[in-house]
């Protein structure tokens, strides 16, 4: 088998690496905290000195890493673009409940400000951004969607609100309007 996430006939994920101490992420635990993998060369994967970096900013922060965003972002790491890892194997990897996956991956974009992506597209999955038009491709796709649900949100205030307010002036439409006009722009 392939490093990487492999379903079996079963339907179970099956995981394999070339280096099972730091499962090709190039990151470890030890017992004085999260550090590079010596046992092979995986940290010299831009993407593994990333998470390595921003982990690094923790530490010296005096902030805890959180298990569950470390255990994510490693598993993250060996993923590409082109061989991203499915929400599925992700649950079963790091036994998530479903929306944890997705809840995750959104806490590593707040709080490790890392580049996760998840393509909705084929090949569907998870990865982090290693290029310019990888993060581009994700920043429209995101972008478009929250303008599209504004746009919802606007549509329903305009349609409902009045009714159920009563009457009440509607100043909060004109902002909302701004608002959404200048984040289309
Ligand atoms: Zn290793």
């Amino acid at each position: 088998l392939k490093p990487g996430a492999h379903r079996s006939n079963s339907g179970d994920w099956i995981f394999t690496w070339n280096c099972d101490t730091c499962r090709d992420s190039g990151l470890v635990k030890t017992l004085l905290g999260p550090n590079q993998c010596t046992a092979c060369q995986a940290f010299l994967n831009p993407t593994s000195a990333r998470v390595f970096g921003a982990i690094c900013v923790l530490t010296i922060k005096d902030k805890p890493v959180d298990d569950s965003l470390f255990n994510f972002a490693r598993a993250l790491v060996p993923a590409t673009s082109e061989n991203p890892l499915l929400g599925e194997a992700l649950k079963s990897l790091l036994v998530l409940p479903s929306r944890e996956v997705k809840r995750t991956a959104k806490r590593l974009r707040d709080e490790w400000h890392l580049p996760v992506i998840a393509s909705r597209e084929k090949p569907k999955g998870y990865f982090f951004a290693t290029n310019a038009e990888e993060f581009l491709a994700w920043m429209r796709t995101t972008r478009s969607q929250a303008i599209s649900e504004l746009a919802t949100a606007y549509q329903l205030f305009r349609d409902n609100f009045p009714e159920l307010a009563g009457q009440q002036p509607l100043d909060f439409v004109d902002t909302v309007s701004t608002e959404l006009q200048e984040a289309i722009r």
